[in-house]
């Protein structure tokens, strides 16, 4: 029997890559994931890795899925540290378009940092007043547990 086609959007620029319809220096390529660079690097050797199958947004993609470029991370971080040189990397997926995401198809950047580079790090970060940390730990918890699909839930 043949297997269900994986999701593909004709508009997505990274189905048109994974699908070589248009070029890119990929790096690492499985059966379900495709890494390469990406065209405008933060520094040089700035990766993208994302799944194959055309899944906007991290928390729509299927644990499996997710579970198997998590599991090629490791791996393609010690590679790029070691072919730039660099001091550390930041792993970043952006969720949206308020969260910097521009491309709809999910995806890992694994950006190589260096002790003074120009890259504006840490984001300001704020505090709890109150209860305000306890209400979000119910809110959260409450999300966790009404959705079937939650770690040991
Ligand atoms: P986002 O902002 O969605 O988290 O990241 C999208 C990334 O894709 C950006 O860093 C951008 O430079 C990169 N990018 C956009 N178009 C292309 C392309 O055609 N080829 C490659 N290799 N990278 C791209
Ligand atoms: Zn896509």
């Amino acid at each position: 029997m043949s297997q269900p086609q994986a999701p593909q959007d004709p508009h997505c620029i990274f189905c048109k890559i994974v699908h070589g319809q248009i070029p890119a220096t990929k790096v690492l390529e499985t059966s379900q994931a495709v890494a390469f660079l990406d065209i405008h690097p933060v520094n040089p050797g700035h990766t993208l890795i994302l799944p194959r199958a055309h899944h906007a947004h991290l928390g729509e993609l299927p644990d499996d899925l997710a579970a198997h470029v998590a599991s090629l991370l490791p791996r393609l971080c010690r590679a790029v540290r070691a072919a730039t040189g660099a001091d550390g990397l930041n792993v970043i997926v952006n969720n949206g378009r308020s969260a910097g995401q521009t491309i709809d198809h999910v995806h890992w950047h694994i950006i190589p940092r260096f002790r003074d580079d120009a890259v504006n790090w840490p984001w300001p970060q704020g505090e709890y007043v109150g209860d305000e940390l306890g209400q979000m730990q119910f809110r959260i918890e409450q999300e966790l547990r009404a959705s079937s699909d939650a770690v040991g839930g």
